[in-house]
């Protein structure tokens, strides 16, 4: 994998025939990613004691993002377990809480169900020619299935309070099987982790769902619900041995057991998610949950830049109701069977996306970068194409409409101000796919 992806950026480099000179600017001049305030030689960098740029994306908006860069020193720690995990959220704020190694949930499925509940049993009662499509689950068998699931969410799932920053030690710490929840909350940081596999072991089977019916999880790696000031930097974020391209299908369906990698949804604001890795997973990062919202309206705002979208089906990001920033992102789509599209276009956004480089396998259709889901514009400048060894502009929106109607207008209505620079987007390959994810912050 590190082998292509340097035989890439190589190839790209030589096809754009970028002489050796502007390459080296272009390293030399890619913003490091991080704030740094001067630090003795030769000392380790505090990564918990770091903050947002200045202007850094959407999260910079205000006071910007300092997460818990004010905690005393008896408010920070190093967890290496769920429980020291859970503890440490529970202390109060500010605090900073290292991640050493793996924090593991340490339970499997069977320590949730209750009530009776079996996959077995659940697939035989509600089947489609037993149970019918017109009606969703329902009976003892869905409150077992109800009941269980309440007992995993207990388990897993771990909220996190205001003026808190969660960063990885080193270049190996990892979450797994978690779901942290940053819910209505303001100023948190979470930085240079793993996020791993946090799979539903209940989902539901909801034959109302879609023509088809369709199964569906509850839990995303990182929740943002009604929150402001979040910034989601240097971060993995994978499914592990457990893909959601390797799930079986039950009743003709994909059996899904993940839902979002970072989801941002219930009026969430002032979001900047930078130079993370997500990888080899269905629903990606989801922001706004309903066409019909109590309070999203004029929030929602969120950058998204420097991210490496690898392998990912859809939802990159899907987007309503924000104005979001898509700038300077990797999107590595080989296959055309495991992609739906990449940006969704959904009701009353505003997307900015702007200098992105979107590398694709022949058979995947660029049509298919856009998606509308009831968005009316979007705003393309800047972007580069690249399939098989060619690389060139693409108007997004022109080609999208050319496969598609009704037409997406080309101007979302907004400029984005809040950055600390856009790179060209021929220099987006290499730098995102060398530096973005866990253990790449310097
Ligand atoms: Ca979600
Ligand atoms: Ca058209």
């Amino acid at each position: 994998m590190k082998r292509a992806v340097a035989l890439t950026a190589l190839l790209s480099l030589a096809i754009l025939a970028a002489p050796p000179a502007s390459a080296a600017a272009l390293r030399a001049g890619a913003r490091t990613p991080e704030t740094t305030s001067p630090k003795p030689a030769g000392h380790r960098p505090d990564l918990g004691r770091r903050t947002l740029p200045a202007n850094d994306g959407w999260a910079a908006e205000g006071p910007g993002t300092t997460g818990g860069v004010a905690a005393p020193a008896s408010n920070v720690h190093t967890v290496s377990t769920r429980t020291e995990l859970a503890t440490a959220l529970a202390a109060p704020s500010p605090k900073i809480i290292y991640v050493k190694g793996t924090v593991d949930t340490d339970r499997t499925c069977a320590d949730y169900a209750t009530g009776g509940y079996t996959l077995e049993a659940y697939l035989a009662t509600y089947d489609p020619a037993v149970w019918g499509r017109e009606t969703d689950p329902s009976g003892p068998l869905e409150d077992a299935r109800v009941a269980s699931a309440a007992r995993q969410t207990a388990h897993i799932r771990l909220k996190v309070g205001s003026d808190t920053t969660i960063v990885g030690l080193g270049g190996n710490a990892r979450i797994r099987g978690v779901n942290l929840h940053v819910d209505k909350v303001d100023n948190v940081i979470i930085r240079n982790i793993l996020f791993e596999d946090t799979a539903d072991c209940f989902p539901k089977w909801t034959p109302t769902d879609g023509a088809e019916g369709n199964w569906n999880s509850l839990y995303d790696n990182i929740s943002v619900t009604g929150s402001t000031h979040v910034w989601v930097d240097h971060n993995t974020f994978t499914d592990g041995d457990n893909p959601d391209s390797e799930q079986p299908r039950y009743f003709g369906r994909p059996y899904q057991v993940h839902d979002g990698q970072l989801d941002i949804t219930h009026a969430a604001n002032f979001v900047t998610a930078s130079w993370n890795r997500f990888s080899g997973h269905d629903k990606t990062m989801l922001i706004g949950s309903t066409n019909n919202p109590a309070n999203d309206t004029g929030k929602l705002n969120v950058t998204v830049h420097h991210n490496h979208f690898d392998n990912v089906l859809q939802r990159l990001p899907r987007v309503r109701f924000g104005q979001v920033h898509v700038y300077n992102n990797y999107y590595e789509i080989p296959d055309a069977s495991a992609f739906q599209y990449a940006l969704g276009v959904g009701v009353q956004s505003q997307i900015f996306a702007e200098n992105n480089f979107f590398r694709l396998g022949r058979a995947v259709d660029p049509a298919d970068l856009l998606y509308n889901w009831g968005g009316t514009a979007l705003t393309a400048r800047g972007n580069l194409l690249r399939v098989g060894g060619r690389v060139a502009p693409v108007d997004l929106v022109a080609v999208h409409n050319a496969d598609n109607d009704p037409d997406l207008g080309a101007d979302a209505g907004w400029t984005p101000t809040l950055h600390t620079g856009i790179d060209p987007a021929q220099a987006v390959d290499r730098s995102v796919s060398r530096h973005a994810g866990v253990g790449e912050i310097r």
